[in-house]
């Protein structure tokens, strides 16, 4: 049985930029899974290849009878499913049945557009989390044809670890390595958001939140510190440590020199200073925050259930601790006219976030945005993770978006820059000056193009 990760990173060039490459988490444990079950699994990850191609020949290595195909549903840059990873991961399905394998699809694209995947001949297309049903094909259990979502998860814990055994961690580390000088490993603590926004996809778990025990973690970290001397960790969770007795539990367990980790959060849970406190003595550095917008109307609009004054107070308490902040923010939510824009700037300017994301919004299937928009969307996806592209008839032209986003870059270009040896530190210093001839452009074509 032949087992493999679909995502390209050479597929994606944000992320490439980025430096930060993850292994499949998801597809990992799914191995470990049936590896508890006595089956023998091979792994293929394409994370680090660089052409679908290759993966012909791990298929002609390994002659394997059943192949599963599982895009990783903790990863953001795999719920973006742009066009270039959706080609891939169907040249992989028609390559797995050219080579007479039974083959098995599961992850956020296929759970969104299962008839593509049967289109390109996949046997079985599972539609949701695919845990149970994966055991259960791989057991010769499962009707062939689209297998309708079944019942999460609910007690973590009895999922196994990762195998992580199975793909080259020496790769990653040497590639994070090289570039920032420390390798952070992935971790997930749940599954699941419990939380509202009209725009965010939820094709695996729905609304659903479970979270495995803090001693479970706790021994995770314990072994990945052990075994492969990560610098760091990254917990994938779509919001970490939601409940404020679970985080006050991991924090007793991990003792008084825990491994340093970054996390995603919301404004209202870090707005409690013990909260907070909790958060820094377990070890976490960085945080990033769905700030999305600085107008509280926009906030509004998208069922945030946050406010632009808990953003305020949530940084205060942050930076109090010492604990780095990110803000990912969106432009061009519907409804979003230039002042709110202009609301954005403001807030972005006065709390100087150490780091930024900034995309158009992008309504995504199965969203209360994408309902709401379905009927003026002139594409469905982006075509690469660079693209940008605001997929429906907005407020504003394209450029309008490119020009906002350029300004906030280059001006957080200058607040966040840092000295230092790293690739990374050397790339920030050398595109000081760019930014600094490019500013004045931008600003003055965000002007233009938001006029009226
Ligand atoms: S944007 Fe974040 S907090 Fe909101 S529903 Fe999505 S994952 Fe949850």
């Amino acid at each position: 049985m032949l087992l493999a990760s679909p995502y390209h990173l050479s597929l994606d060039p944000a992320e490439t930029a980025a430096g930060r490459p993850f292994p499949p988490l998801g597809p990992l444990v799914s191995a470990a899974e049936l590896q508890a079950l006595g089956h023998s699994v091979a792994f293929y990850d394409a994370s680090l290849v660089s052409h679908v191609e290759t993966f012909r020949e791990a298929l002609r290595g390994h002659q394997p009878t059943q192949v599963a195909i599982l895009s990783d549903p903790h990863s953001v840059p795999v719920k973006m499913c742009t066009l270039g990873q959706r080609d891939a991961a169907l040249a992989m399905v028609r390559l797995s049945r050219e080579a007479g394998a039974s083959v098995l699809v599961a992850g956020p694209d296929p759970t969104d557009h299962p008839e593509l995947y049967t289109a390109a001949g996949a046997t079985h297309v599972v539609v949701g989390e695919h845990d149970g049903a994966l055991l259960d094909w791989a057991e010769g259990r499962l009707a062939p044809g689209i297998a309708p979502r079944r019942s999460n998860t609910t007690h973590l814990d009895t999922l196994p670890d990762p195998a992580w055994e199975l793909v080259d961690l020496g790769a990653y580390a040497e590639r994070w390595r090289r570039r920032h000088g420390r390798w952070e490993l992935n971790l997930s603590t749940a599954r699941g958001c419990p939380y509202r926004c009209n725009w965010c996809a939820k094709p695996t778990w729905g609304r659903s939140y479970h979270v495995a025990s803090p001693e479970r973690i706790a021994r995770q970290i314990f072994a990945a510190r052990a075994r492969w001397q990560p610098d760091g960790l990254w917990f994938t969770d779509d919001i970490f440590a939601v409940k404020p007795p679970w985080l006050s539990a991991f924090r007793a367990l991990v003792g008084s020199d825990p491994l340093p980790f970054r996390c995603n959060t919301r404004a209202d849970l870090v707005r409690e200073g013990a909260y907070v406190a909790d958060l820094a003595a377990a070890g976490c550095r960085e945080v990033w925050m769905g700030a999305e917008s600085g107008s509280d109307t926009i906030l509004a609009a998208m069922d945030k259930d946050q406010t632009r004054a808990d953003i305020e107070i949530a940084v205060s308490r942050l930076r109090g601790a010492g604990i780095r902040v990110g803000f990912f923010l969106q432009l061009g939510y519907p409804g979003e006219r230039y002042d709110d824009v202009l609301a954005t700037l403001d807030m972005v300017r006065s709390l100087r976030p150490d780091e930024i994301g900034i995309s158009v919004s992008y309504p995504l299937p199965g969203t209360g945005f994408h309902d709401r928009v379905r009927d003026q969307l002139t594409k469905a996806n982006w075509s690469s993770s660079m693209a940008n592209e605001v997929l429906f008839a907005g407020a504003y032209p394209q450029g309008f978006y490119e020009a906002v986003r350029e300004v906030l870059r280059a001006e957080s270009a200058w607040w966040t820059w840092r000295p230092g040896s790293s690739r990374g530190a050397l790339r920030r210093t050398g595109a000081l000056p760019w930014h600094a001839v490019r500013w004045p452009v931008h600003r003055a074509r965000m002007r233009w193009l938001g006029r009226g």
